[in-house]
């Protein structure tokens, strides 16, 4: 990953303004790792970041970019929110009089003055670049937590069991830090990197409990170990299997979980409160040779112990996606061949994206609208934005009001575009319009008129070369390649 790399050593450069450029750079490089990704395979980040920081190298170069040029880098990456708040984070990191160009050291002030870094990202930061004892705790992080701890709680949803796995966290990289003598090191971000290697290699929700380096401690394996022990799956193994304390008398997060059938992996059961008690009752630390080795295991042991494992954390049902419909319509202007696009609003879904005009059927129509009906729909949304009543038009080079108004045809509907968001199954319709103009009604006078009250920040028209370099969502892209091969 080209973001890793060693940590920079205070002790090791001769000058402070020397220091703080390097520091600087290296805040801003981890930062936008991060930020990337959060929601984003590494394999897709990769590309991105490295021409990222080709193209601005230094926080100083992102905050003087310009909204579209960022959003423009970000296009595929999705969440574009996330592009805003880094420039809008960008530029204030430059222009605060206390960081001038470089990101705080501390978790809390990382949180209080950067838009868009939580704790996550800020312990990152804290941890990997300025060397402090800071928990850095992604997702996977709380599933080997949940896992080493036992806790089996929602770790999405459960602030208290989400606050108790932030302090262990906590916890493990003060010890880390402590053990490796004062001030800072590169002990907390090597420990914090390596949590979430092991949660993203190793310890996946499907486990390799066989290739682990800390089965010892893990609670999760413990206990499926017993399991294994008790239905004879093990071999060679030595020692009795020890008496601890119930997990349950000392821990009111867990939930009751459920008991994986070893005899089929696919099929489980519940279990009652009390049947879980008899489950950890059984729960012994994982038993070794007497040469001090690992016990070897079955294949089938290791299968029930990872069964067990994979139980952790505990998983909430998915709640259902809102499903919508949307028309998307393209407004080719007959004079120069130029569409109109316009621009979302600042917050909120895909903000500040260019789109083509679009509208949300309303709930009752999903997934049964006619063809015929869309195109009613269509017709009567695109009118309205060129009506004369709602704005009227201008002559091109005067200012004198004219009744006459633009001619929009609907050309017809190209297709289908089903879309999934993280919250929302979208199908956007498209639908292609021509608008006839004589060259002489300044229609971007018009709808500026006809789309007061619309929460959009802009709109223009744009030739299919424009169109392509746009800030755009990649389901609207998809809209526009059925637009284009028209
Ligand atoms: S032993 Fe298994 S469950 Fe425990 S941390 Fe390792 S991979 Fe995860």
């Amino acid at each position: 990953m080209p973001w890793r790399k060693a940590w920079i050593d205070p002790s090791s450069f001769p000058s402070p303004p020397a220091l703080r450029a390097t520091l600087a750079r290296r805040a801003y490089e981890v930062w936008i790792s991060e930020i990337m990704l959060q929601q984003t395979r590494v394999a897709v980040v990769i590309d991105y970041w490295n021409r990222w920081v080709a193209k601005w190298p230094t926080v100083e170069a992102l905050a003087a970019a310009s909204a579209d040029d960022v959003l423009a880098a970000w296009r595929g990456l999705g969440y574009y929110s996330r592009a805003s708040r880094i420039h809008a984070g960008a530029k204030l990191v430059c222009a605060d009089p206390d960081m001038l160009g470089l990101l705080p050291a501390g978790v809390a002030e990382l949180v209080d003055k950067v838009p868009g870094v939580g704790r996550y990202t800020a312990g990152a930061i804290s941890a990997i670049v300025f060397g402090r004892a800071a928990p850095m705790v992604d997702g996977n992080v709380l599933r080997v937590l949940s896992r080493q701890m036992g806790v089996m709680g929602d770790v999405k949803a459960d602030k208290r069991v989400v606050d108790v796995l932030w302090e262990a966290a906590g916890a493990l990289v003060e010890t880390v830090a402590r053990d490796g003598g004062e001030g800072v090191s590169d002990r907390p971000g090597r420990w914090g990197q390596a949590l979430m290697e092991l949660g993203s290699t190793v310890c996946t929700p499907k486990p390799s409990c066989g290739l682990c380096p800390v089965t010892s401690t893990c609670r999760a394996y413990g206990e499926g170990y017993a399991r294994a022990v008790e239905k004879g799956f093990s071999d060679g193994v030595v020692g009795t299997p020890a008496k601890l304390l119930d997990i349950e008398d000392l821990c009111t997060l867990c939930e009751p979980m459920e008991e994986a059938d070893d005899a089929d992996p696919a099929e489980s059961k519940p279990v009652s409160k009390r049947q879980q008690k008899t489950i950890s009752s059984f729960f012994a630390p994982p038993a070794r040779k007497k040469s001090g080795d690992p016990t070897p295991l079955t294949p089938r042991a290791l299968d029930i112990i990872a069964n067990h494992a994979k139980q952790f954390p505990l998983k909430k049902p998915k709640k259902k996606v809102r499903e919508e419909e949307c028309i998307v319509c393209a407004v080719r202007r007959s004079s120069d061949g130029k569409y109109l696009i316009t621009r979302r609003p600042d917050k909120g879904l895909l903000a500040g994206m260019w789109e083509f005009p679009s509208h949300t059927l309303p709930e009752q129509l999903n997934s049964k609208t006619s063809a015929l009906a869309r195109k009613s729909k269509a017709v009567a949304f695109v009118s309205g934005l060129f009506s004369p009543e709602a704005g009227r038009t201008t002559k091109k080079g005067g200012n004198t009001p004219s009744s006459s108004s633009v001619v929009v045809k609907h050309s017809g509907e190209l297709g289908s575009v089903p879309w999934l968001f993280s919250h929302l199954k979208l199908t956007m319709h498209v639908h292609l319009f021509t608008l006839h103009d004589d060259g002489e009604v300044d229609v971007e006078f018009a709808l500026a008129d006809a789309r007061a009250g619309i929460a959009t920040t802009g709109q223009r028209w744009s030739s299919s070369e424009d169109v392509e370099r746009e800030s755009m969502g990649t389901g609207m892209r998809k809209c526009w390649a059925l637009v284009n091969d028209v």
